[in-house]
């Protein structure tokens, strides 16, 4: 029996702290321990038991929570090397791996005890509990209370008062008398796996527990009288099951939260713990037609058997499937998916934020039915830890889900798609700064599985990658049932502005084009990527902007809303009826946000149905889900919106697709700026003509002989690879190198500039061969969320020379007593701002 263990704790500390095991407890490696950290309790990861002794004293663990690992040894090495090529404490690594927060929140339980017990065989002989100051009628209760819980194991102190009407305070004096024990259920809840259900209680046990005012039984029918509509749908979808379900399966009613607590609090339904087996998940998707009704296309089928090939070898494999918009990736991906579990093996499909389209979850559930779990970024934590569970017990051996997907604890894994690999969704950014799809390759090599990177726009590190035979590259080249891809036409709006003497929002050209399809019935989307009415509030008198307190950047009217909001900290203020800063009234709101767009087009066509999606108007997956389903339905002729209409969706009837700003994100100081720029035009533009009509895209830019332009507008990735790869070679730039920003960061200015100073003193005292150190410079927002901000940038065509520096500067922080949390490392960056 070790005398020890080791123990990661989500602190932002790289360490692991050994605790003493007591005599009799069994703490399993990759398993949930509770232990004393400073001042609170904590739960961690064991990481390693053993007999060494450590220097100082140590602290006993306080319960082991799990019987057995939840981090299998392929996940807890997984973590470890997160750790060490993202230079993040192992404890914040394992906490993100896992989405078990929710089975930590504290849950009171009550019990009866022997002396209750006796108490309450003393009163059954004699009448009335005890001697006691009581009133009958609180004797009465406290007789219904230990009545209540003589037959039961122990149950929620919120059932124990809905059912018994018991007053806080007399349930307090109970415990006083040490008639009844609370308890924090919370973690051995957790370790026995015990999910809070539901239970109806019929009327028999409601009569049992009559009001107080003793005016007689409450007959059910009478009950039935006194519920409201919401009420009454959460009393028959109980009885309906049976009489119990899990509240999260509750919680899918279109019923608030409140109801139930309501329920419970008049005694009709109880809460108790039960183990997490009998939890069944209710789906709201409507089943579509087979995503299999079609034959596959020669390409797809070559995909289909080179993937398949991959995973029978059991060997690691990567592949890159460089597909265009529209040339039937998802349905390889099915086919695969179905293949592996086919096997009895398992399979995880990632895909970007906001690429869950509700048409893939259909799809998904049609083909996959129960084995499927769906793991979006709407669940709530219960119902992330209850999908987690289900994947674990081998329930679901088919994983869909976005970035923190990639750690489902699945069994036997054949198979890692990464879908649009390289949307920028799939990097972190907070600790640990990982990057989904690459930690995917990783996992699969572990695994020895098969990844599969799929894309239009593939990044160019993947597609490097590619070229160097590091991936085997597979290529659908071709619309499904050889549709065309949209026709580009570039409108250059420095001459619309030249020929009409004014700045336009929507060229003439766009204009027209719109008019038309709306004649003909077809319907239109409109990009640009900026939410809200205008971007810029400013004064024509001294020529300032309206900053945020917060931070240096503007900001934005939100004319519905009636507020001006930050989009980086989300600060809000009233409208200016004059300038902060010199008191004039000639204040200007410039600039168009998809806000204006939208009322801009609204005026220009009164007679067509206009959506808008944008954060928003989308506050939620249902909000998403449902602007996607009004367009396929024919309910909406046009979608305006930003970025998030751009990808994966796959609406036939849409032929137009017109692009406002199409360049913005030109002028950024970012080095991917026209990666992005071509990625976005190229996925957006891949929305038209995808049904039976050929599309249009109407590019507007005032760039119009970039690059990144102009290879969109051509459809030519390869064209667009090279010439950005001869810029990222010049430049020293990923995938020639790796790359490192180190952020310091502090709410005061002096600190942030001492702070670097330092740092920069000691880059430039330290050797580091073959690596090149940037900085330190203001970061190009130079104050976010009150921060000051100052960064460096590492590059090395060397990462482990990258990470050994890296790591030698985080012991250098240390030793200066900068606090951890103040600098920032983010290796392999995706953002430099
Ligand atoms: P991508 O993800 O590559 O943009 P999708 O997988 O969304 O493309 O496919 C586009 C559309 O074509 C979908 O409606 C899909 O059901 C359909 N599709 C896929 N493969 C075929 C095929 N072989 N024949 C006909 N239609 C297909
Ligand atoms: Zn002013
Ligand atoms: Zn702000």
């Amino acid at each position: 029996m070790p005398l020890f263990c080791d123990v990661a704790l989500a602190v932002p500390l790289d360490m692991v702290f050994t605790y003493a095991i007591p005599p009799g407890m069994e703490p399993v490696v990759g398993g949930r321990v509770l232990v004393p950290f400073r001042q609170q309790r904590m739960s961690g990861i064991v990481v390693e038991s053993h007999d060494r002794p450590p220097q100082v004293k140590t602290k006993k663990v306080i319960e082991a929570l799990d019987l057995s690992p939840v981090l299998d040894e392929h996940l807890l090495n997984l973590g470890k090397w997160i750790a060490d090529y993202y230079l993040a404490p192992v404890g914040e690594v394992f906490r993100t791996m896992l989405p078990l927060s929710a089975e930590f929140k504290r849950a009171i339980a009550c019990r009866i005890t022997d002396e209750g017990r006796l108490a309450l065989h003393l009163a059954g002989m004699s009448g009335s509990p005890a001697r006691s100051k009581r009133t009958p009628e609180q004797q009465l209760i406290e007789f219904r209370v230990l009545d209540y819980l003589a037959a039961r194991e122990s149950v929620r102190e919120e059932s124990v008062r809905g059912v018994t009407r018991v007053a806080k305070a007399l349930l307090n004096g109970m415990v006083r008398k040490k008639w009844i024990a609370r308890e924090d259920v919370s973690a051995a809840r957790d370790a026995a796996r015990l999910v809070k259900v539901a239970v109806l209680l019929d009327a028999e046990t409601a009569e049992a527990s009559p009001p107080l005012d003793g005016r007689g039984a409450r007959p059910s029918t009478g009950i039935a009288k006194k519920l409201n509509g919401n009420q009454r749908t959460l009393i028959e979808t109980l009885a309906a099951s049976g009489g119990r379900l899990p509240v999260e399966a509750l919680r899918a009613l279109d019923v608030p939260r409140t109801t139930l607590s309501t329920l419970v609090r008049r005694g009709l339904i109880e809460l108790v713990d039960e183990p997490q087996d009998f939890t069944v998940s209710v789906s709201k998707l409507k089943p579509r037609q087979s995503p299999f009704e079609f034959e596959f296309s020669a390409a797809q089928n070559e995909a289909l058997g080179k993937i398949g090939e991959g995973v029978l070898s059991r060997k690691f494999g990567g592949l890159l499937l460089h597909g265009i918009t529209g040339s039937g990736k998802t349905a390889v991906y099915l086919a695969c998916m179905r293949q592996v579990l086919e096997q009895g093996r398992s399979s995880i499909l990632l895909v970007p934020e906001i690429g869950l389209t509700p048409a893939v979850a259909a799809d998904l559930h049609q083909v996959f039915g129960d084995e499927v779990a769906i793991l979006h970024s709407g669940l709530s934590d219960a119902e992330r830890a209850e999908q987690w569970h289900r994947i674990r017990r081998g329930e679901a051996r088919v994983v869909a889900g976005t970035r923190s997907a990639v750690f489902a604890p699945v069994s036997d894994l054949a198979l890692i798609i990464v879908d649009e690999e390289q949307d920028s969704s799939y990097k972190q950014e907070e600790t640990p700064r990982y990057h989904a799809r690459d930690v995917a390759v990783m996992r699969a090599k572990m695994a020895g599985a098969v990844v599969v990177l799929g894309s239009a726009t593939p990044s160019l590190e993947s597609y490097y990658n590619a070229k160097k035979n590091k991936y085997a590259l597979l290529e659908l080249p071709d619309r499904v049932e050889r549709r065309p891809l949209p026709e580009v036409e570039i409108v250059d709006m420095r001459q619309e502005f030249q020929e009409t003497g004014q700045e336009q929002v929507i060229s003439r050209k766009l204009a027209e084009e719109i008019r038309e399809r709306l004649e003909k019935k077809e319907q239109v989307m409109v990009l640009l990527n900026r939410r809200g009415y205008s971007p810029v509030v400013l004064c024509r008198a001294c020529g300032k902007t309206l900053q945020c307190k917060n931070c240096a950047v503007s900001m934005t009217h939100h004319k519905r809303e009636r507020k001006m909001e930050c989009h980086y900290c989300g600060h809000v203020e009233r409208i200016p009826d004059k300038c902060a800063h010199c008191g004039s009234e000639y204040v200007y709101f410039v600039g168009t946000g998809s806000e204006k767009l939208e009322e801009l087009l609204h005026g220009m066509f009164p007679q067509a149905r206009i959506g808008r999606l944008d954060r928003d108007t989308v506050r939620g997956r249902e909000d998403f889900e449902h602007a996607l389903n009004a367009l396929n339905e024919g309910a909406l002729d046009m979608l305006v919106g930003t970025q998030m209409i751009a990808k994966g969706h796959d609406i036939h009837g849409v032929t137009l697709v017109g692009v406002i700003g199409a360049d913005m994100a030109l002028g950024l100081p970012d080095f991917r700026a026209a990666e992005r720029t071509f990625q976005l035009l190229t996925q957006v533009a891949g929305r038209a003509g995808r049904g039976q009509s050929p599309g249009k895209v109407v590019l507007q830019t005032y760039f119009q002989e970039h690059y990144a332009v102009q290879f969109a507008a051509r459809h030519d990735f390869a064209g667009f690879y090279d010439k950005e790869l001869q810029f990222r070679a010049w430049m020293h730039y990923p995938p020639y190198s790796a790359i490192a920003n180190v952020l310091i960061r502090s709410e005061k200015l002096d600190e942030a500039l001492t702070w670097s100073g330092e740092l920069g003193r000691w880059f430039e005292k330290t050797r580091h061969e073959g690596i090149r150190v940037l900085g330190p410079a203001a970061a190009p927002i130079t104050r976010l969320k009150r921060d000051y901000r100052y960064h460096f940038i590492l590059k090395s065509p060397s990462r482990e020379k990258m990470n050994a520096l890296l790591r030698a500067m985080l012991a250098e922080v240390a030793a200066r007593k900068i606090p951890r949390t103040q600098v920032i490392v983010d290796v392999d960056a995706v953002w430099l701002m």
